[in-house]
C-alpha cells in the first residue's frame, strides 16, 4: 500500500487527527475494513498457489 492516512488515533484521547471524530472515524473505519479485505485476499492468493 503506501499510503499514509491522516485518519490516525490521537492518543489518549483516541479521536481522529483529521477530523476530531470519535476514532476510528468513518474513514477510518472504511481504510480498516478495505485493509484487511485486501489482506485476506492476498493470503487466500497465497494459500492457493
Ligand atoms: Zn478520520
Amino acid at each position: 500500500m503506501g499510503w499514509v492516512s491522516v485518519h490516525q488515533p490521537v492518543r489518549p484521547q483516541w479521536i481522529c487527527a483529521g477530523r476530531g471524530a470519535a476514532w476510528p472515524c468513518r474513514t477510518r473505519k472504511r481504510q480498516l475494513v478495505a485493509e484487511f479485505t485486501g489482506a485476506r485476499v492476498s493470503l487466500m492468493l497465497h494459500l492457493s498457489a
